[in-house]
């Protein structure tokens, strides 16, 4: 649905995003994930027309989209910080683009009734934006975007500035929303968590660059790159023979048996985390730590500055390349 094709940006003689090809399909969750400054937010700026490529094509239903201004564009933007008319109250916000589309007053009242309830801002709707909290304001802006209905919705960290619970209860909102509505969401984040929860489709980014494209398990069961296996996930890289491979956490057991191990270690950090408990590991024999995730079951005593020996079932190793 989405074509980008060879899409390049320079500023300044400086390459920002390297050669991008990539199709977006209709009614698909896709995230841009990376570091801060690998260039996701151009890439969303270019497709919503506030950044021209400095080379290649961008393609909306078959369409050429490149020269077209923004306003043109069957698409909405939502970003971390959006300005909301500060005159005006949130239904009046989220109407004022209903206005401008000239569609009929109840289908108006309709769809800001819907995109407050998804929101969670039924009971806020005749407060100006200095009545709420950065987070209200934030919901106002994905409602004002989702009451438009685009084909497209790009959202630029939306949920970066919410505490963690609204956080939580929005991705999953967003979700939902996405799904029922059948909107194309093109979403940038720097939060792997994020981004596993709510995708179709990760596309994870660094330095301009793609490292790899994939659904959620992929980049998690087959990283393809170095960077790739430790961005998602923790950074749980092992290397034998010259062969670096990664163990994800859950799948690494500690023992007390250190000479029956397959690696030793410090232990650093015992974390516990409810349900779960993490172990960090300085090993002697490489300079990584790795976390090991047990289950509240595993009644064995871990103390920070104690040895631990380190297992795991060799069919868990993870590859990185292949
Ligand atoms: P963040 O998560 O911090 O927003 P990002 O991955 O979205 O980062 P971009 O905002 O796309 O990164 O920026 C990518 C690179 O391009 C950065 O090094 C940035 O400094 C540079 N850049 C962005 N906009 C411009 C501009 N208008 N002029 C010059 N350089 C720019």
């Amino acid at each position: 649905m989405i074509e980008l094709a060879g899409v390049e940006k320079h500023f300044a003689g400086q390459v920002v995003v390297h050669p991008l090809s990539l199709t977006i399909k209709e009614g698909e969750f896709l995230t841009l994930l990376g570091p801060s400054g690998c260039g996701k937010t151009t890439i969303l700026r270019m497709i919503a027309g506030f950044e021209q490529p400095s080379k290649g094509r961008i393609l909306l239903d078959g369409a050429d989209l490149t020269k077209l201004p923004p306003n043109q564009r069957d698409l909405n933007l939502v970003f971390q910080h959006y300005a909301l008319f500060p005159h005006m109250t949130v239904e009046d916000n989220i109407d004022f683009g209903l206005k401008m589309k000239k569609l009929p007053a109840k289908e108006r009242r309709e769809r800001i009734e819907e995109a407050v309830a998804m929101t969670q801002l039924t009971p806020l709707t005749k407060r100006y934006p200095h009545q709420l909290s950065g987070g209200q304001q934030q919901r106002v802006a994905i409602a004002r975007a989702i009451a438009n209905k685009p084909k497209v919705l790009l959202l630029d960290e939306p949920l970066g500035a919410l505490d963690l619970q609204l956080r939580k209860n929005l991705q999953s909102e967003l979700k939902h929303l996405q799904r029922s509505l059948g909107i194309t969401f093109v979403y940038v984040t720097h939060d792997q968590d994020e981004a596993m929860m709510m995708s179709d489709r990760i596309v994870i980014m660094n330095n301009g660059q793609v490292e790899q494209i994939g659904t959620p398990r992929e980049v998690y069961a087959k990283p393809t790159t170095l960077f790739a296996a430790t961005f998602i996930g923790e950074n749980n890289i092992l290397s034998e023979d010259g062969r670096l491979f990664a163990v994800r956490p859950e799948k690494l057991r500690g023992t007390h048996d250190l000479d029956g191990a397959m690696r030793t270690g410090e232990i650093v950090d015992v974390q516990y985390l409810g349900s779960i408990h993490k172990v960090i590991v300085q090993l002697d024999e490489e300079p990584m730590t790795v976390s090991i995730v047990l289950d509240s079951e595993d009644t064995q005593e871990w103390v920070v500055g104690g040895r631990i020996g380190v297992l795991w079932d060799t069919r868990d190793e993870v590859n990185i390349g292949s």
